[in-house]
């Protein structure tokens, strides 16, 4: 590791003053986790399947990103991989490149953005090792997690909840300069502080998913969740599914969770889930010969009804999209709601409208979450009441596997990925505190 870097490391984590780690000069250069723009069409002709992210995500040198009002540079101690990764790295559903110099359009401040390397990562926890101008908050040598809602809110727009706004983007995503980097550059408005029990990988493990899980079953902007609600639950062991499961638990609400091995149940079981589908061995086929399949969708509408005493789920917590939304829909209770943030298995939606107008059904559209509610989402991760799902930790030079596990569905949980930190384990504040709460925090571990 680079001298300066180390000096700003030992500074930052062992309680040096501000104005020192201020004082403390940067590295000429990082090791950020990239893809390039030179490559953004190797994939070009090839089923998404074959694209293959070992190919285009790779550790680079880079240069450090210069620090703008309102922003601040942190040391990533460690990041996590998020779905959006596999999209960088596999350029759908268009490379990330256009989003870059989309934002160098609009700015001098998004000019810096638009390069020939797009450091990914939407996910961090570290440390603060310089303020921008205009920041009050935040100082450097605090310990923060960072929410991934990139935004100004300098229209209108976005001041009755930041996701509105129009120029809102999903940092190391649609922005450059990400958190699988030895310095990644944050807006002051994304730090949270960093739960006192949970490790560095942990902590890193936790926002992009947790919060976008807590706005579509929780936040009146979504789902509204209320006690006694049968919420069916997609996925119940992924990085949005695994959080959702403990939301709605703590909730009040009555978690059918479907999954695809019998692993991934028993682990769910382990957990106290009792209603748990497992999709694979009952060997749902929503689609046959390029057509719905109703017949299908009943058959996992009985199903839920076995599982519930009769009930239909209030809540659909809906991700993979075309492959599964026309059961969704069928299921779902009449005046019930589907909330949908992503299309993993494909954009282009079919259900039969029928089920939902004369049932008076909704399908609600939610993205990632605003500050509040990741503060909020974080709130209960540092009082213990959600737990990190962090299956799997990787070094940084080993990143484009964990993209590959997340792309070919091999994982379970969140996997996390070490950048300053040189091993797991490391950065718990109140040792007294992960004490009580060590059979939750061992739970998801290394299941992959
Ligand atoms: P993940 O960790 O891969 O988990 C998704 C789970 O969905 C998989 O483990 C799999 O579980 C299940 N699944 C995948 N394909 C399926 C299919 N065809 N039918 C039924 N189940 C299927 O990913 P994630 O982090 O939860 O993210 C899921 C999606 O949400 C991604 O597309 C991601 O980009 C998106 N997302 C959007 C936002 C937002 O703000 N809009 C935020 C986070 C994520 P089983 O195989 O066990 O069933």
């Amino acid at each position: 590791m680079d001298k300066a870097l180390q000096d700003l490391l030992a500074a930052a984590t062992a309680g040096g003053t501000p104005a020192e780690i201020a004082g403390l000069p940067l590295p000429e250069s990082m090791r950020a986790a990239v893809v390039r723009s030179s490559e953004a069409t190797m994939f070009e002709g090839m089923a998404s399947r074959d694209k293959d992210p070992r190919k285009s995500l790779h550790v680079d040198e880079v240069a450090i990103p210069p620090l703008g009002p309102n922003e601040c540079l942190i040391a990533p101690m460690a990041s996590a991989l998020n779905f959006n990764t596999v999209w960088t790295s596999i350029f759908e559903p268009l490379s990330t490149f256009v989003f870059l110099k989309r934002f160098a359009k609009e700015s001098d401040l998004g000019r810096r953005h638009d390069l020939d390397h797009h450091i990914v990562g939407s996910d961090a926890a570290g440390v603060v090792v310089r303020v921008g101008a205009g920041v009050t908050r935040w100082k450097a040598g605090d310990r923060v997690t960072v929410h991934c809602n990139y935004v100004d809110l300098e229209g209108p727009e976005g001041h009755d909840d930041s996701m509105m706004d129009a120029r809102q983007r999903i940092w190391g995503f649609e922005t450059n300069f990400g958190g699988m980097a030895e310095l990644a550059l944050v807006k002051a408005n994304q730090l949270m502080p960093m739960p006192t029990h949970l490790t560095w990988e942990e902590a890193a493990s936790l926002s992009l998913t947790l919060a976008t899980s807590y706005r579509m079953l929780v936040s009146p902007n979504a789902g509204s969740m209320k006690q006694g609600d049968v919420v069916l639950i997609w996925g119940a062991t992924g990085g949005l599914g695994g959080f959702a499961v403990q939301l709605v638990t703590n909730g009040g609400g009555i978690p059918v969770c479907v999954v695809s091995s019998p692993e991934k149940a028993e682990l769910l079981r382990s957990l106290g889930v009792e209603r748990i589908i497992d999709r694979a061995d009952e060997d749902y086929r929503f689609w046959a010969d390029g057509e719905q399949q109703p017949a299908e969708w009943r058959r996992l509408g009985k199903r839920i009804r076995e599982l519930t005493g009769g009930e239909d789920p209030d809540l659909v917590f809906e991700h993979p999209g075309r492959q599964t939304i026309g059961a969704s829909v069928f299921v779902t209770k009449r005046g019930g709601t589907i909330v949908t943030c992503a299309s993993t298995s494909g954009y282009l939606h079919e259900y039969d409208n029928r089920y939902l107008w004369m049932n008076l059904k909704r399908i609600v559209g939610s993205h990632f979450a605003n500050y509040k509610e990741a503060w909020e989402a974080n709130r209960l991760v540092n009082l213990g009441m959600i737990h990190p799902i962090l299956t799997r930790t990787y070094p940084l030079d080993q990143v484009a596997e964990a993209a590959y596990a997340i792309h070919t569905n091999q994982h379970t949980g969140k996997l996390g990925v070490l950048v300053n930190a040189d091993q797991e384990g490391l950065g718990v504040a109140d040792a007294a505190k992960r004490e009580r709460f060590a059979g939750p925090l061992s739970a998801w571990k290394h299941l992959t």
